[in-house]
């Protein structure tokens, strides 16, 4: 598992379905008996309990791993309920296709749609979850059922960024497209140049050129070189025109510009992409994720950098420290992408757009250095969230795949939808199996305090 907090659960039985029929009949023996149990996908929420349960059982779906092109429908994908977005971009690449799958390889397809996904695809086709044609859903009853947008579509529409909520997804179609290898760009600059990156990236937000197709930069601390990095990644269906300067705000009468430090541009598979990604992210340690939304604007960004800069102070001194903050934009086509097939759960509106989700990215090597990792996190979020309302910019949106554990990601989906979250539990879970017994990740408010099972 990807989280030492993860890895570090002791399930009392960890049992492996190769089929959905095995998924109910494990379902129906735990609910039976009530014990608690975790569902595992891919593994990478940083969590403890997340999908793997101390003194419980952990359903591993990793023998869920079909994938194959429908004859009858080559536009889209079959795909387990254990599938990890590396073996589907290894099974898609050589046939020059893709699917809207997140930017390491490693996620579950399953764990990440539940959450939403943003993709390196996002601004042409939206978001994982926009992109599924139809589940396979193991309800807590044990009967397995179909959802997409014109059978069961309460729950299609549910499991696209509810969370692990409703059920066990055992499999699912998803749409694919053509895609060629793409041209993947990095550039760092100088931090004088921050500023000047920020008015860019708000820029690129708002009118993102056809050719770009997603955009993140970077601002993190490098314990290696001890000093502050800032970064910019493109991905792009041709070569991207690359600033080879950047103007240094405040620089007086003089006008100044500064060069990048660092450049590199590529051609790569979405596998290649995401591999590259993955070693930004090295599994073995503590993780704490956290994310924040604000509306996309270059002041709130260089406000964020500043808190980044004061806190980052106190954990400096960690072993293994590693902590950077990405900035992704979320156009408003990515946001219109999200009313496909009757619209997600998440409650994003492309009239509130453009937005920036910015994400923050802890990890360290030691348990004592736990505490004031969390206090890190906790303020990092709090005072964000302070500044950017006290601006008019924050979004009270929180995207699940990212947050903090102790952000409540569903209740930001807006009222009405949280309200028909919990009419739908209700009815496909009315034991609150999912919600009780299954405790880990983020939960829908437990209308049942006991559950009053045999
Ligand atoms: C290095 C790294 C990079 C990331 N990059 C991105 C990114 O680019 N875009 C993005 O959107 N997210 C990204 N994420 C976040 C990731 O999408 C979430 O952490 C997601 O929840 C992970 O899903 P998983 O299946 O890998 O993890 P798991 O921990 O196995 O699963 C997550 C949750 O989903 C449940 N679940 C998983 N599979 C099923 C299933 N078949 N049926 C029912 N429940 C299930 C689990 O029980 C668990 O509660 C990244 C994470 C990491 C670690």
């Amino acid at each position: 598992m990807w989280s030492l907090f993860q890895a570090n659960a002791r399930p009392l039985c960890r049992v492996k379905p190769r089929a959905t029929r095995d998924v109910a009949a494990v379902l129906e023996i735990l609910v039976a008996n009530s014990c608690p149990f975790a569902v595992l996908g891919g593994g990478t929420s940083p969590f403890a309990g997340a999908s793997n349960i101390d003194g419980g059982v952990t359903i591993d779906l990793g023998s869920l791993n079909s994938i194959r092109i429908p004859e009858d429908n080559p536009a889209v994908v079959e795909v387990g309920g254990g599938v990890v977005w590396a073996e589907l971009y290894r099974f898609l690449d050589p046939l020059n296709l893709s699917s809207a799958g997140t930017r390491n390889s490693l996620t579950g397809v399953v764990g990440s749609i539940l959450g939403g996904g943003i993709s390196f695809f996002s601004q042409r086709h939206g978001w994982s979850c926009d992109n599924v044609v139809s589940f396979e859903v193991v309800l807590a009853n044990s009967s397995v059922v179909q959802a997409s947008q014109h059978h069961n579509a309460e729950l299609f529409w549910a499991l696209r960024g509810g969370g692990n909520n409703f059920g066990i997804v055992t499999s699912l179609t998803l749409d694919t497209f053509p895609q060629a290898p793409s041209w993947y760009t990095f550039q760092r600059w100088p931090m004088r140049a921050l500023e000047s990156i920020f008015y860019r990236l708000e820029q690129l937000t708002i009118d993102m050129p056809p050719l770009i197709q997603m955009v993140a930069t970077t601002l993190g601390w490098s314990p290696h070189l001890q000093e502050f990095t800032i970064s910019e990644r493109l991905v792009a269906t041709s070569p991207p025109e690359l600033p080879r300067t950047q103007p240094i705000r405040n620089a007086g009468a003089n006008s100044a510009h500064t060069a990048a430090l660092e450049e590199y541009v590529y051609v790569k598979t979405t596998l290649e992409m995401a591999q590259k990604m993955d070693r930004m992210n090295a599994e073995g340690f503590f993780n704490y994720f956290g994310s924040v939304t604000v509306r996309s604007q270059a002041e709130i960004n260089m406000e964020i950098a500043n808190i980044f800069f004061d806190e980052v102070e106190h954990i400096k001194s960690a072993r293994g420290v590693q902590v950077y903050i990405v900035y992704n934009p979320v156009t408003v086509p990515a946001m219109e992408q999200m009313r496909k097939r009757g619209g997600n759960v998440l409650g994003l509106n492309p009239q509130g757009g453009p937005l920036t989700i910015v994400n923050i990215n802890l990890h360290w090597a030691t348990e004592p250095d736990t505490p004031r990792m969390r206090t890190f996190m906790r303020r990092m979020i709090a005072r964000i969230e302070d500044r950017a309302r006290r601006d008019g910019v924050h979004h009270p949106y929180v995207f699940l795949n990212h947050c903090f554990e102790e952000q409540l990601p569903l209740a930001s989906y807006g009222e009405g939808n949280v309200a028909r979250l919990h009419a739908l539990a209700s009815l496909v879970d009315p034991g609150g199996v999912f919600q009780v017994l299954q405790p880990g990740h983020h939960k829908l408010q437990p209308t049942h305090p006991r559950l009053g099972m045999r």
